[in-house]
């Protein structure tokens, strides 16, 4: 396994890891939301079906991205995050 595939994004919101919860309703489309537990923040994902990128403009890319139904409910220490920050995988 490479280095960089020892990495994951993590969404954050109000210094806390959002929650990620899929739904498949009948009879229609799968679709993911991102909920911030604190401020209530939300994100829909939608189900995409693509390997061209190039419709999505420069840059775009596809993430390795972390989703918890129940995510730790503590505050991220910004400490260990600039220690990410020097991380040279990505
Ligand atoms: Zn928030």
């Amino acid at each position: 396994m490479s280095p960089a595939q020892t990495n994951v994004w993590v969404p954050v919101c109000c210094d806390r890891v959002m929650r990620f919860n899929m739904f498949v309703p009948q009879g229609g489309a799968a679709y993911g939301a991102l909920v911030c537990t604190v401020c209530s923040k939300n994100v829909t994902f939608e189900l995409e079906s693509l390997l061209d990128l190039d419709a999505y403009g420069e840059g775009a890319r596809v993430l390795n991205m972390l989703g918890s139904p129940k995510p730790p409910k503590v505050d991220r220490p910004k400490a260990a995050a600039e220690d990410r920050l020097n991380d040279q995988t990505l």
